[in-house]
């Protein structure tokens, strides 16, 4: 039922839901509630660094000449200038942490965003891009895509800065988070580890995996 439901709306909509059974077999690990920080923090990573190589896998490509020890050779390299990880704090730093792994050029950036507890609106207390956005491939990262919007908050401030492409990575996702979030975004592509069934009365994503800035550092 949950995977007909996730590959519909993979179908239907700008959302793609990464099934790699290496991603699905970890996810249900974060989820589990009497996983350790320290076990949680490493799964968080690990999930974030495949699902960095999904999210990187149309980036273009440019060809150079180099010389291998037999021969000279057009080779392939990534085109345009290094890409941009924007970590929504405090969650986002989790993933951030794994796609560096596999991205050790890109430049950070940071928003900082709570929630609002009575209108669960996003509020915002720090804003950090690295200089000269324009023309550079955006992958903003935080890992659940809850009434979505914080991530239509920073994703608003990062599109002023006109980058060349502009992804959302999440890990978890709701139905209704993603429909408004594609309403203000339709353009944005948002790649998800899984979508799950609802959000409850104080925006959790249901069954999800709790709170994930508290679970990652700890603090609760
Ligand atoms: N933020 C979280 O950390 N968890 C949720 O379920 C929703 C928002």
């Amino acid at each position: 039922m949950g995977r007909y439901f996730e590959t519909r709306i993979a179908m239907t909509s700008n959302v793609v839901v990464i099934d790699h059974p290496l991603v699905q077999h970890k996810l249900t690990h974060l989820r589990q509630k009497e996983r350790s920080t320290n076990s949680f923090r490493r799964l968080l990573s690990e999930i974030s660094m495949l699902l960095a190589y999904e999210v990187t896998r149309d980036l273009p490509l440019a060809y150079e000449t180099i010389e291998t020890p037999l021969a000279t050779m057009r080779a392939p390299v990534l085109d345009g200038k290094k890409i941009v990880l924007i970590n929504i704090l405090r969650a986002g730093t989790g993933m951030v942490e794994g796609m560096l792994q596999i991205l050790p050029s890109a430049r950070v950036g940071h928003i900082g965003l709570y929630r609002d507890p009575r209108t669960l609106g996003a509020v915002e207390y720090y804003f950090k891009l690295p200089r000269e956005m324009a023309d550079r491939d955006v992958i903003v990262v935080d890992p659940m895509l809850a009434t979505g919007n914080s991530a239509i908050a920073a994703v608003d401030r990062v599109r002023a800065a006109t980058p060349r492409s502009v992804k959302f990575v999440c890990v978890l996702a709701s139905p209704e988070g993603l429909a408004n979030f594609h309403e203000t975004h339709p353009q944005v592509s948002v790649y998800a580890a899984a979508v799950d069934e609802r959000l409850d009365e104080n925006g959790y994503i249901v069954p999800g995996l709790g709170d994930a800035g508290d679970r990652l550092f700890g603090t609760k």
